[in-house]
């Protein structure tokens, strides 16, 4: 970039009143010297960017020749505008002003694709390579994507992995398929740092607006679910937000807006499902499992209401509801069975996070008075992988209030199995997925037979999820699991029907 001296021109100040009236930002002007001759262009970053102003541009830009660039005409407005739209990390735009160039170009009708990708496995090569290069190869990704797209490309940084560029045909110099092109062709390539060499993949998703979009709030939630499509095909993919996409969406929005209302409404209830052990009749545990029958949309399974909760926080007081409602049943129940009963409740890894989780939880103990060792608190693994200082130290709370821990869906998550070593686990849950392959193939059956004597060795008890039918009931029984829940014995119950199990 080639700097000019502001006050070689005399026209500046006319201009920079001009550029008030236009609150525009950032954008190549024409600047005049002090003769009148001899006009030159220079890139000015002021605060607003409207459509006249854009126009306006690109006709003085006709008239003259060789653009120039201007740097630091105003430092405290590039200081100001720097924190306020810049992300400090990679240097990149940041989702502030994304969401102001989407709202501005909507506003001026400019037609536009909003390009959105993140990394895949992005966490996983974090906690495994540790923070430092997680951080390194976000700059490494973002000064390629520079590279490759253009000082002068309208691209973001959201915020974690997630990258976005704004690609207008009438305004860019490229369009929206060059575009991705040009991301995918820095990840077809491995990618070498200092320490480490990596090949990474991406997912993207594209919406154009306003074919597929014209609520500037939506964009984000609709490319990523364009994004999450793309992560179910290969790596390096694409998917263009249509028409399935869409009703996708509006069943999320749905869900989001009815949901609200339906704690308040009384529209949740849990069901339980028993978890039966295999040498222990004196004793039967509970899972509480969540549902929603709304007066709107009828039945609504947790699979899909629960990452909704988890979008808007609504999970918070949910979370909070059922640990409130299954404990208020764990003593109902205690009280009249002669038998050891427990109640399993899942909880969600935001949940944890909240600062007064435990404040909530010992609360609680007191309200219903029971005893805590008969609580079992289920977390995906997700939770464990974190493996951070503050999950460590919410687990270490939870044991220490002497609520059993239990790690659920064991096996579909993540394939290290470190965090095992470290942190304080009761049960493991086997998932479904390998419940169902058993007794069809020797390894299938092989590495469930591991994953038992593994947990056991590390002084977990076992539960295997899903079971259906005799013969994987049999088998795992062979295995030694500790204890099992599946439809073979019990579908989740209505609450007034758990008194035949006492
Ligand atoms: P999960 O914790 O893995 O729960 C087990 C799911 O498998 C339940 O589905 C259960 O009804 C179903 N299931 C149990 N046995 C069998 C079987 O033999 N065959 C088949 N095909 N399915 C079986 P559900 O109740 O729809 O729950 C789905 C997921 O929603 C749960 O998976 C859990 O992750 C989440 N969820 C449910 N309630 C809550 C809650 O209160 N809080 C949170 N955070 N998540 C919840
Ligand atoms: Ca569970
Ligand atoms: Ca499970």
């Amino acid at each position: 970039m080639k700097e000019i001296d502001i006050d070689k021109y005399s026209y500046h100040i006319e201009w920079s009143e001009e550029l008030k009236e236009h609150k525009s930002t950032c954008l190549e002007f024409p600047l005049l010297n002090a003769s009148g001759s001899n006009p030159e262009l220079a890139l000015i970053e002021i605060k607003k960017l409207i459509r006249e102003t854009v126009n306006w541009i690109i006709e003085k830009k006709q008239q003259l020749p060789e653009p120039l660039y201007l740097k630091n005409y105003n430092k405290e407005i590039d200081e100001v505008s720097e924190l306020e739209f810049k992300d400090v990390l990679t240097g990149l735009y940041n989702r502030n002003y994304c969401k102001q160039v989407f709202k501005e170009y909507a506003e001026t009708e400019t037609a536009f694709s909003f390009i959105y990708f993140d990394i895949d496995e992005f966490k996983i090569i974090n906690d495994v390579l540790n923070h430092d290069i997680g951080d390194e190869i976000l700059q490494v990704v973002s000064n390629s994507l520079l590279n490759v797209l253009g000082e002068d490309s309208f691209l973001f940084r959201l915020g974690g992995d997630e990258f976005a560029c704004i690609v207008s045909e009438k305004i860019s110099s490229m369009s929206a398929e060059e575009c991705i092109d040009r991301i995918l062709s820095i990840f077809n390539d491995t990618i070498y740092l200092e320490t480490v060499t990596i090949d990474i993949t991406i997912s993207l998703g594209v919406v154009y607006y306003p074919q597929n979009i014209s609520d500037v709030k939506d964009v984000f939630k609709v490319a990523e679910i364009a994004v999450e499509e793309a992560k179910k095909s290969h790596t390096n993919s694409v998917c263009y937000f249509e028409k399935e996409l869409k009703n996708k969406l509006e069943s999320k929005i749905l869900i989001e807006s009815n949901l609200a209302s339906a704690l308040r409404n009384e529209e949740l209830f849990i069901v339980y499902q028993p978890i039966i052990q295999y040498d222990d009749s004196q004793s039967i545990t509970f899972e509480a499992l969540l549902r929603w029958q709304s007066k709107v949309l009828g039945l609504v399974s947790p699979v899909e209401f629960i990452p909704v909760a988890e979008d808007t926080g609504q999970i918070y007081p949910i979370g909070l509801w059922v640990m409130d409602k299954a404990m208020e049943k764990l003593a109902y129940l205690s009280k009249k069975s002669s038998k050891k009963i427990k109640m399993s409740i899942n909880i969600s890894a935001l949940q944890i996070k909240e600062p007064n989780f435990i404040n909530n939880v010992k609360h609680l103990l007191e309200k219903h008075k029971v005893s805590s060792n008969s609580i079992i608190f289920e977390f995906t693994e997700s939770v464990f992988i974190e493996n951070n200082q503050l999950t460590k130290e919410i687990i270490e709370n939870i044991r220490n209030l002497g609520i059993n821990t239990s790690i659920d869906d064991f096996g579909t998550g993540y394939s290290s199995l470190i965090y095992l070593k470290d942190m304080d686990i009761n049960y493991l849950k086997i998932d479904k997925t390998f419940i169902d392959d058993l007794g069809k193939t020797r390894r299938s059956d092989a590495l469930v037979e591991s994953i038992i004597n593994i947990g056991h060795k590390l002084d977990m008890e076992i539960t295997a999820e899903g079971i259906e039918t005799e013969e994987q009931l049999s088998i795992l029984n062979d295995f030694r699991c500790d204890s099992i829940q599946g439809y073979y014995y019990s579908k989740p119950l209505p609450e007034e029907e758990l008194d035949k199990y006492l």
